[in-house]
């Protein structure tokens, strides 16, 4: 049930070519009687959870990865985070990293799953146990490669009506001066449909910043639209092949930070792993 140890690993990118064949091959029998619950307490027990999180731009995936990482002990691997990173080093594979990313062209599934293993081997050394995984998979494909790498017990899928997600693009602000993030929208949103409508406080800056937000030059209402059109056709394929195998977890947030918080902590069957921590702090 560990992470990737268990394979032979590759350190250098120039094996990655075998090393793909072997992950391939060894996804095609993989099992997929998983169930949707999110994991039992024994699991949380014998190791950490090992979880993906999906939600289109905006949703507040990272943030949500992150809290939880937090809660259980686990690390919250984001593949943007592993680039830079990598990109930081100086190795034959950051080398041929920057070129890849200088040129424009796109990391390929196999450099991203090294990284990836790279990232769990070294953890795992650290005896971490367990990990949340944010920004991967984005394919199939990926999909399938880690499927032969480790195991995945829980995919939760963070959702946010599209009204609310443009509003939450449109709303967002950056300090010019300090750089911190914040966000002027004040989303309300009726209920429709026996669906429960949806608020979100904004998060307004102090007076020192107030005066120096800037918007970011994409977030306008057509860039925000067609982002989600780009995500939404490329995510139903991924979302149905995690839903066939049972471990699709689908949650729609309640609103911000402070309503979503607890309900997602109940629909992961976290509350008492919350409790538990608070009254031991
Ligand atoms: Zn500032």
């Amino acid at each position: 049930m560990a992470a990737v140890s268990r394979l032979a690993q590759p350190s250098r990118l120039s094996t990655i070519p075998s090393y793909f064949k072997a992950l391939t091959s060894a996804s095609a029998s993989a099992s997929a009687s998983a169930s949707a619950s999110a994991s039992s307490s024994s699991d949380l027990r014998s190791r950490g959870v090992q979880w993906v999180f999906l939600g289109c731009p905006g949703v507040g995936k990272g943030t949500y990865a992150s809290r939880l990482s937090n809660l259980l002990g686990v690390p919250h691997i984001a593949t943007g985070d592993l680039l830079r990173h990598e990109l930081s080093a100086k190795t034959a594979l950051s080398n041929q990293l920057a070129e890849i990313v200088n040129q424009g062209k796109l990391v390929s599934d196999e450099i991203i799953i090294t990284l990836l293993s790279k990232r769990l081997e070294t953890g795992e050394a650290r005896g971490e146990s367990g990990f949340i995984l944010d920004g991967f998979p984005r394919t199939i494909r990926q999909a399938e490669i880690l499927e032969g790498v480790t195991d995945i017990d829980l995919v939760v899928n963070l959702k946010l009506p599209e009204q609310a997600l443009i509003e939450k693009c449109l709303g967002r602000r950056i300090c010019g001066q300090c750089g911190k993030n914040f966000n002027v929208a004040s989303i309300n949103i009726k209920g429709e449909d026996g669906k429960p409508g949806i608020s979100m406080a904004p998060l307004m800056p102090p007076p020192h910043c107030a005066s120096k937000l800037i918007t970011r030059a994409d977030d306008t209402e057509a860039v925000v639209k067609e982002r989600l059109s780009v995500y939404n056709e490329k995510s139903q394929p991924l979302e149905e092949f995690y839903r066939s195998r049972g471990k699709l977890l689908e949650f729609d947030l309640p609103g911000g930070i402070p309503e979503s918080w607890p309900k997602l902590l109940e629909a992961l069957n976290l509350e008492e792993h919350e409790e538990k921590l608070s009254a031991a702090a």
